[in-house]
């Protein structure tokens, strides 16, 4: 596959901004391939190679790319202004839904993106209890502010970039997925917990789903102990259901927060949650919150016409859709007899190699990378883009075809042949 376009823009970019690329995600050695266009399921860079795109975007593109019902959407606020720095209809319209299908929003508000969200969603959470410490699943990528950019390797509590002081994550306490016992012995201890804040599903150390009854007994400690419970749903929102996790597994956490497929492929972000935490938000209440693009009119005509596509239909489509990839790599495994396994949610899902359980950060750090690089590479060779980490999870979309279904299936299980 010839990308030598790839390679010149790649250099070019070099010169102008640090690795070439706007976010660090989309780098990988020698060069990231560049993008040209996208349509459906399918994009194609700037040689002209065509993939199967299962990387969506990192989640945005719900109903692939170039969906009609979005560009015409799109078009026709564009002809009526792109920003008023003044309240518009389409945002309004955009917040109805989001209180509409999201079991916890009573109201929300919206931001430019899931990064926003969550920085103001903790900040809110402190204003509404008074008190000081934010809870952190170790692995959950809630975006890069400071407060949240920590992990927890080898047991100690480490930022997970240069340039945040120590005071900067000193409220911040990590314990692991699928742990309640920790989270239990936590609140045991420590009296100025505000907020517990985690993806219920965590899409950012590959997939991980929740044991029997965690997010149950998660919902009961908090409630128990006077702890605001976050869903960080910038994933999972109207992914896994309409409702998200949340509705998925009838677990309402007292604030979400909101961001990829509700910008319908435009940058976007919310935060939702009841009433009287919600209304100490500023003008009215105390804790600021803005934004000169947040309610951005384009941004929410494109999130509308996405929500509005997503029927019931759709989404048991979407679910059946990963059922039969999943089955496809299971069976592969167990014939060829490699250590490895799958987890899933509904359009989303990730291989891990060398593990045959992965339940939260400790496992999936473990995981075989080198195995899943060559994986990376193999399918790219194939005309299939994935995530280039295995940190991260491929997405389905409802563009996606049963024939690239079987490409995919076919192409993975060649991989998992070869290494066998
Ligand atoms: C992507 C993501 C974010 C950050 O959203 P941005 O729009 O990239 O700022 C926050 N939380 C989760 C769970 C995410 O996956």
């Amino acid at each position: 596959m010839a990308t030598i376009n790839s390679q010149n823009l790649y250099s070019e970019a070099c010169k102008l901004t640090p690795s070439g690329v706007s976010s660090p995600v989309r780098a990988f050695s020698p060069y990231p391939i560049f993008a040209n266009s996208g349509s459906g399921c399918v994009i194609v860079d700037a040689d002209g190679n065509k993939y199967i795109d299962m990387c969506m975007a990192y989640g945005p593109l719900i109903l692939g790319h170039c969906n009609h019902s979005v560009i015409s959407a799109v078009k026709k606020q564009m002809l009526n202004g792109t920003v008023f720095g003044m309240p518009s209809e389409p945002e309004i319209e955009l917040l109805k839904k989001i209180c509409e299908d999201v079991p916890c929003a009573d109201m929300a508000r919206l931001t430019n993106s899931g990064t926003e969200a969550t920085m103001h969603a903790i900040r809110l959470a402190r204003g509404f209890t008074g008190k000081k410490i934010i809870v952190k699943i170790d692995g959950c990528f809630h975006g890069s502010h400071n407060a949240l950019m920590v992990n927890k390797t080898c047991d100690k509590k480490k930022a997970f970039s240069d340039g945040i002081p120590y005071e900067e994550i000193s409220n911040t306490e990590i314990i692991r997925y699928n742990d309640i016992d920790a989270m239990t012995k936590l609140f045991e201890t420590n009296t100025d917990i505000a907020a517990v804040i985690m993806e219920p599903i965590p899409g950012n150390m590959g997939v991980i789903t929740p044991w029997k009854g965690y997010l149950d007994q998660v919902r009961k400690v908090t409630r128990e102990n006077d702890v605001l419970l976050i869903f960080d749903e910038v994933i999972t929102g109207y992914r896994v259901s309409k409702g998200g996790a949340q509705q998925l597994y009838g677990v309402t956490p007292d604030l979400c927060t909101l961001g990829k497929i509700i910008g319908g492929g435009y940058p976007a972000g919310a935060l939702a949650g009841k009433t009287d935490i919600m209304e100490k938000l500023a003008p009215s209440g105390p804790v600021y919150e803005a934004g000169t693009f947040s309610g951005n009119p384009i941004t929410a005509v494109a999130g509308l016409a996405t929500i509005k596509e997503l029927t019931q239909n759709r989404y048991k489509k979407l679910e059946r859709k990963t059922k039969v990839i999943v089955k496809s790599i299971e069976d592969n495994i167990e014939d060829s007899k490699i250590v490895a396994t799958v987890n899933s949610a509904p359009s989303m899902f990730q291989i891990f190699f060398g593990k045959r359980n992965v339940s939260d950060a400790y496992d999936a750090r473990e995981a075989d990378g080198r195995t899943f690089e060559s994986m990376f590479r193999y399918m790219l060779g194939n005309g299939l883009y994935l995530p280039p980490s295995k940190m991260e999870t491929m997405f389905l979309s409802t563009a996606h075809t049963y024939e690239a279904v079987d490409k995919f299936c076919e192409s993975m299980s060649d991989f998992i042949g070869k290494i066998a």
